[in-house]
């Protein structure tokens, strides 16, 4: 029911806030919101291939981990042409249910066989957000710039943006009933706890512990630094979109919680959350790029590899475009992975030794996504107060001259 939803919140909702926002504020607020995404997933990264280094959870040999299915090799060019590709999709009716992956990405996900793996029903079929995401920011900004003749259009999305926020407020009674079934579910389904033993349960281990140093130390430490106020009260009221993150493995399918916890227990700036939120859960990844660098290095373990510093750079550089290209659905990440290892020149087909245990991380990484996002909303609103309230000054004075 959430991810039903999800296509007509990110249109409406970037719209709108485009449109509301004045063209030089809203360039202020998304270099701010840019920065905050690129200095946070860096930090990810940097937090994975420390991880993975100091507890080396790919000691000992490959023959122990068992593997599953076959993966073809493919350009790193071909898969970083996709994230461009993605962005200018030629047809914006095929970009609602279709989008760009090179041929080795789509066999990928014939080996994972996503239906039996992942819990929402057709969340496969991704939606290429990331050209939904440029077309309607440049749909809202030019029929902001409209003025009198854009009127209709704006009042339109906003009405849409609204009714879709209160069909959310019907399903967030639904949702804690849906994530309990679906996280039962999961662990009914789980028959080989073995495979979290040795070598894959050091992995599983040393991406928890990365996960949580980021989530719990690093962003909120972030957060009180810019804006002087307790992270914790703010995290608390995120609770909500935290746990259907955590049983959906999605944060796309979690963005219309998102904005009701941002907006309704944490009353973070509409102007803001539409802005910012839709781009977040599309382009910035934390958890993802996290574990993309620390597994494509687990992998380069388990075959013995020694990567040098140019090579763990190169990584740092694939995994945090990868992370972006990633799709905020339900094991994206695993697929984008491809990016990084051919890079490097690491077997693609070694993807396979991770999968057993990609159910679980995904849920992890998906969760510290949506608080990265979340905490970014929270410090684009604080830096971007005197914009906001210059605006709400201008508006004022405008009606008032109507008077
Ligand atoms: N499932 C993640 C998300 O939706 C993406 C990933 O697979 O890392 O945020």
């Amino acid at each position: 029911m959430l991810q039903m939803l999800v296509l007509p919140l990110i249109v409406s909702s970037l719209i709108t806030g485009m449109a509301s926002l004045d063209g030089r504020a809203s360039g202020k607020m998304g270099m701010r919101a840019v920065v905050y995404y690129m200095v946070t997933t860096i930090i990810a990264v940097f937090i994975g291939i420390l991880m993975v280094i100091i507890i080396h959870p790919g000691k000992g040999s490959k023959d122990k981990l068992h593997r599953e299915g076959r993966i073809e090799q493919v350009q790193t060019t071909d898969a970083f042409m996709d994230l461009v590709r993605n962005m200018f999709p030629p047809n914006l009716v095929e970009a609602c249910f279709k989008q760009n992956v090179t041929h080795a990405l789509g066999t990928l996900s014939e080996v994972l066989t996503f239906e039996e793996v992942i819990p929402i029903p057709g969340s496969a079929n991704g939606v290429n957000a990331l050209g939904l995401v440029v077309f309607s920011m440049c749909f809202g900004l030019v029929i902001g710039s409209m003025k009198q003749k854009g009127r209709a259009l704006r009042e339109f999305f906003n009405c849409l943006n609204e009714a879709i926020m209160r069909l959310v407020a019907i399903i967030i009674w639904y949702a804690p009933v849906g994530i309990m079934f679906l996280i039962a579910g999961k662990i009914l389904e789980m028959d080989d706890l073995a495979v979290m033993g040795g070598q894959l349960g050091m992995y599983t281990l040393t991406v928890i512990v990365g996960l949580l140093i980021h989530a719990l130390c690093i962003l909120p430490l972030l957060y009180f630094i810019v804006t002087h106020r307790n992270p914790w009260v703010f995290i608390a009221g995120l609770l909500q979109a935290l746990i259907t993150a955590l049983g959906t493995s999605s944060s796309s399918a979690t963005l219309p919680i998102t904005f009701r916890c941002l907006e309704e227990n944490n009353g973070v700036d509409r102007r803001i959350t539409r802005f910012v939120l839709p781009v977040g859960a599309t382009i910035n990844m934390d958890g993802t790029a996290l574990y993309e660098a620390l597994a494509a290095i687990f992998i380069a373990q388990v075959n013995n590899y020694e990567l040098d510093f140019g090579q763990i750079i190169t990584i740092s550089i694939t995994a945090t475009a990868a992370s972006i290209g990633a799709a905020g659905i339900p094991q994206a990440g695993l697929v984008t992975m491809v990016i990084v290892l051919t890079s490097v020149g690491l077997p693609t087909e070694d993807i396979t030794l991770i999968i057993a245990v990609d159910w679980f991380l995904d849920r992890l990484r998906t969760t510290t996504n949506v608080l990265g996002d979340s905490l970014g909303a929270g410090i684009v609103e604080h830096l971007s107060r005197r914009e906001l309230d210059a605006q709400d000054c201008e508006l004022g004075n405008s009606v008032t001259e109507e008077k």
